[in-house]
């Protein structure tokens, strides 16, 4: 069955993100501490009793210098065409507000299912105060305490058993491309340019997402789906004027490929908005692919392409295993190197290297530079497995998970980098205390 996806909305200040945040949990990321790139949490990944579930924060897309109610009616749009449950957060500790009724006759025009939380009912002293929020007509209101987390279960519960029966659409076969970036890159140029250059057997998969349009091609007898966010943006629904909603958007193609291609204008050089959404990529541990497009109109000498890499390899620290391919969508340059380098890179990603190999490498890196003391300690791997792809991930079994330090991550890191061909895909590494015998 298809993930539930659940949307909160509700006025300002009622607990939408605390909730939010007590559903999705804190996220374990390494790119947390790069400012700008995690800082909205509008879209997140929960679980509630062994299934897995969606969660937007509705609260999170702010308009620029809106009315209110213009804000809302953006939730409301948002979370009706998203989600499969809404739940509508209210204030129990300060009462039913006009705006609540607001909200509530919008989403009584749903056809969704609307789930009633009345947050803040921090203990059963304010029990008595839920039952006003009956007169919203939206059924049963349920009391909790995002802060505290009581209550949040039984809501819970009450959505799964709310949510619609799905039918699956099948999974079309393919290596699964996103194209992401900002507005006018040239996302959609690029996307046509490449199907072009392949004068592929091309079709349009219906119906298979609201967010992108799926196409499949095949190359080299191989099929590919690119997945292209730009194509559906002028739908002409109010939320196509959040700007925040095609980060969204994103997210999801991001969620559901298999290599990214992350888009930017050579022209108009590297803006500070191109940072979320690439920062996502990372955090979903996909491989990425940087493509500087518009190359056909950039004033250039031979050292403008080297220029330009170091540029983005200062902007996007975190992005350094991803490659660099410049292009023109409009002259076609380049675009036939695209294909190889997703295979490549989507290779590298499912690359399993043998145990005694890697634990050799790992050995050797710990005579030649072992981990700096700490407090007279020093962190020690005994031994090294690989436990998974998409991305290869690492167990590090060692003396003291706690004595890794960030830099000697990122030198281990390096290290496998070097000896094995891992370009275009993350890594992950986990450093577990060893069970003594
Ligand atoms: P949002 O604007 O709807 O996203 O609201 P927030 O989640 O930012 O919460 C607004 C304020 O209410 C914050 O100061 C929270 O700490 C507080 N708050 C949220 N949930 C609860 C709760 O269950 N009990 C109490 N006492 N305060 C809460
Ligand atoms: P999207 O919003 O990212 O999908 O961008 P579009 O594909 O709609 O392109 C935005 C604008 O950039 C259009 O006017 C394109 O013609 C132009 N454009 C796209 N790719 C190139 C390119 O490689 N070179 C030049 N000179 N213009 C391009």
């Amino acid at each position: 069955m298809k993930e539930m996806v659940l949307a909160i909305v509700g006025r300002p200040n009622v607990g939408k993100s605390t909730i939010f945040n007590r559903l999705v949990g804190e996220r374990m990321s390494i790119v947390e501490d790069i400012p700008g790139v995690t800082r909205d949490r509008l879209y997140g990944s929960a679980e509630w009793a062994g299934n897995s579930f969606r969660v937007i924060d509705t609260g999170g897309i702010q308009l620029a210098n809106q009315p209110f109610q213009t804000e809302i009616r953006a939730q409301v749009d948002i979370a009706m065409e998203e989600a499969d449950i809404i739940l509508m957060v209210c204030n129990g500790a300060e009462g039913l507000s006009e705006d609540d009724h607001f909200i509530a006759g919008l989403l009584q025009r749903a056809k969704k299912p609307v789930v009633l939380a009345i947050n803040r009912i921090d203990d059963s002293s304010r029990m008595m105060n839920i039952y006003e929020f009956y007169e919203l007509g939206l059924g049963e209101p349920m009391a909790c305490s995002g802060i505290h987390g009581i209550g949040v279960g039984d809501i819970l519960d009450c959505c799964f058993e709310l949510m619609p029966e799905r039918v699956d659409i099948p999974e079309e076969e393919g290596v699964k491309i996103a194209v992401i970036g900002e507005p006018n890159v040239g996302k959609s140029s690029l996307v046509n340019a490449i199907l072009n250059e392949e004068r592929a057997i091309v079709s349009n998969i219906q119906g298979t997402t609201r967010d992108a349009i799926d196409t499949a091609f095949v190359h080299d007898e191989k099929p590919y789906i690119i997945v292209d966010t730009a194509g559906i943006r002028k739908r002409g629904k109010v939320y196509e004027s959040v700007e925040k909603y095609s980060v969204l958007r994103a997210m999801r193609a991001i969620e559901r490929c298999d290599v990214v291609l992350f888009v930017m204008d050579g022209e108009a050089g590297i803006r500070e908005q191109d940072k979320h959404v690439a920062g996502y990529a990372v955090e979903m541990n996909k491989p990425i692919i940087i493509v500087v497009n518009k190359w056909d109109i950039v004033k250039k000498d031979d050292k403008t392409m080297n220029e330009f890499t170091q540029k983005v390899r200062n902007h996007f620290l975190y992005l350094s295993y991803a490659p660099i391919v410049f292009v023109s969508a409009k002259t076609q340059q380049r675009v036939h190197k695209i294909l190889p380098i997703v295979d490549e890179v989507l290779e590298n990603a499912k690359r399993r290297i043998p145990t005694n190999v890697l634990n050799e490498v790992i050995g050797d890196s710990q005579v030649t530079t072992p981990a700096p003391t700490h407090n007279g300690k020093r962190f020690r791997i005994y031994y090294a497995t690989q436990v998974g792809i998409q991305p290869p991930t690492f167990v590090l079994s060692c003396n003291d998970p706690k004595l890794l330090h960030f830099t000697y991550e990122r030198f281990l890191e390096n290290t496998l980098r070097n000896a094995f061909a891992l370009e275009g895909t993350p890594i992950r590494m986990i450093a577990r205390k060893k069970v003594s015998e």
